[in-house]
């Protein structure tokens, strides 16, 4: 990946004021980046950051398939996913999907803040770096 990232954004509605929080302090660094985003949470990175970022459609009505869809023609680097841990989604499985696709591509992903300040605060930030994927070949055999 390269220095300027692809960094999609992604708060449940409860995680939403947590991850603005963050932008806001990481305003900075973000506007060195390109910004992509769930619907709702691009609408509000936009309004209140005043950062510019491509919105997929909201993630109840298939933005975290966008996404997923998006890692796997390597169009995204990092990725900062709030997502609620005490409340059930209605689009659970593509929640579920978006976390698997992420862990498969190796994408560097934070889902809390603590996580989200050590990754954005890494050196590999400013420089380019070679993600490495791991080949699943072997293990999708098809049986008959
Ligand atoms: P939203 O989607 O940003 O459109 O609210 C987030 C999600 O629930 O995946």
């Amino acid at each position: 990946m390269e220095i300027m990232k692809n960094i999609v954004l992604i708060a449940h509605d409860n995680r939403k004021e947590d991850l603005l929080e963050w932008v806001l302090y990481n305003k900075g660094t973000l506007a060195k980046h390109r910004l992509s985003a769930t619907g709702t949470t691009g609408k509000l990175v936009h309004e209140r950051a005043e950062l510019p970022v491509h919105r997929f459609i909201s993630g109840p009505l298939g933005g975290d398939q966008q996404i997923g869809a998006k890692i796997v023609d390597d169009g995204i680097d990092f990725m900062v996913f709030f997502w609620d841990p005490l409340t059930a989604q209605p689009h659970d499985p593509d929640v579920k999907a978006l976390l698997r696709i992420a862990v498969l591509y190796n994408i560097p992903m934070a889902c809390n803040r603590a996580s989200a300040d050590f990754l954005i605060s890494s050196p590999l930030m400013e420089k380019e770096y070679n993600r490495q994927l791991v080949d699943y070949g072997s293990r999708l055999t098809v049986k008959h």
